[in-house]
């Protein structure tokens, strides 16, 4: 029986999958059934309908909580519907501060859909404290960062985010997509609500979609409980299953990664068409110290760096890799490259990717799980 003072490896492992009791089972059986029997008419058991309830769900949130710190978890159909969940608490009339090196599906949701409902949205840069404090309104609800950004890999500090939120009693979440609660745990840091792509590094098998919420407050629970129930994006039972597995190896794979994204960064720095690398492992990388001070002895394994070239010479690079895939996502065990200008930031109106760094000439790595030497190599042959 796993208990709270376990380490995390541990907890990965044994929280939310114990022994199934009918059959001994070490890995607990995935249900499917939509429906449950109820004891009577009116009378209500553990499990009724599975959109508001599913013990293989039930077994993903209960570990996804331990290893957040939380009270408890909720997963949903995708990321994105995680996110969209967390809106969901905002009003016509609120207003959202949020950082400018979001993810692109965060941007177009805050520019595009909150918009309809009269959420209004204001992106600052989520490392300068002032300039957060600067934008907050009367109207304010709601402060989101990404714990790592993207691309650029900024890093907001969390502990100082928590603290404005605290004492102007605004909600603070945090997408930790990038950074997983192997690596960084905000609810620890004082954000009310941490979310995941689960389709990224929990899953980690570039296998199944889903997105995790995490809160260490039982009314924030409950209200995003009733969200989540009301508008249904819950996670079916055979991906939750699959998270639940990516789970297990979670604190493994993010060591493994983070190793080689280290060596494939220092190499990286010392290439001559390489103009800068943003790595938070390098000591160059603008909060390195606030990355070693406050992240679990590793880095991560996204690398984002910039080439002397255009957007065409930058695309021609990213086309060119066998190994690392030419695709958008990320945090899974096959290794994948991309131009955040034509993909993953697309969605961005022009002046805002000129305004925020993202220029032609970027490239982000998804770091997997391959040798070093055979990444390196292919990197090698494509920049030329
Ligand atoms: C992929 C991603 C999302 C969206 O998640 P989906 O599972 O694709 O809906 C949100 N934030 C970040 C940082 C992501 O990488």
């Amino acid at each position: 029986m796993a208990q709270s003072d376990h380490s995390f490896r541990t907890r990965a492992i044994h929280v939310g999958n114990e022994v199934d009791p009918s059959t001994g089972a070490v890995v607990p059986p995935i249900h499917l059934a939509s429906t449950f029997r109820q004891p009577g008419a009116g009378e209500w058991g553990e499990f009724d309908y599975s959109r508001s309830g599913n013990p293989t769900r039930t077994n993903l949130q209960t570990t996804l909580a331990s290893l957040e710190g939380g009270c408890g978890a909720l997963a949903f159909s995708s990321g994105m519907a995680a996110i969209h969940c967390v809106t969901m608490l905002l009003r016509a009339g609120d207003h959202v501060i949020a950082g400018c090196d979001l993810y692109g599906g965060a941007y177009r949701l805050l520019h595009q859909i909150c918009d309809r409902s009269g959420i209004t949205v204001t992106l600052v840069d989520m490392t300068d404290v002032a300039a957060i404090e600067a934008a907050i309104t009367k109207q304010t609800k709601l402060i989101w960062a990404e714990t790592i950004g993207n691309p650029r890999l900024s890093i907001p500090d969390l502990s100082a985010i928590s603290a404005i939120g605290k004492s102007r009693g605004i909600l603070t979440g945090v997408d930790n997509t990038f950074g997983t609660p192997a690596l960084i745990r905000p609810l620890e840091q004082g954000i009310d609500i941490v979310m995941h792509s689960a389709t990224k590094y929990l899953g980690g098998h570039s296998d199944c979609l889903g997105g995790t919420l995490a809160v260490a407050d039982e009314t924030i629970l409950k209200d995003l409980y009733f969200v989540q129930n009301a508008t249904g994006a819950v996670l079916d039972p055979l991906s939750c299953f699959l998270v639940s597995r990516g789970l297990k190896t979670l604190e493994l794979r993010i060591r493994e990664q983070s190793k080689t994204a280290m060596a494939l960064s220092l190499w990286l720095q010392g290439h001559p068409k390489v103009r800068s690398v943003l790595y938070p492992g390098l000591p160059s990388h603008p909060q390195h110290d606030l990355a070693k001070q406050s992240f679990c002895d590793n880095f991560g394994a996204m690398v984002t760096f910039e080439l002397d070239a255009t957007e065409r010479e930058t695309a021609k690079v990213c086309e060119s890799t066998k190994l690392f895939h030419l695709a958008v996502s990320l945090g899974a065990v096959e290794s994948l490259i991309e131009q955040p200008a034509t993909m993953s930031h697309a969605s961005y109106a022009p002046e805002d990717r000129a305004r925020f760094g993202i220029t032609d000439g970027l490239i982000r790595l998804s770091v997997g799980l391959e040798s070093v030497e055979d990444l390196q190599a292919d990197l090698a042959q494509a920049i030329g």
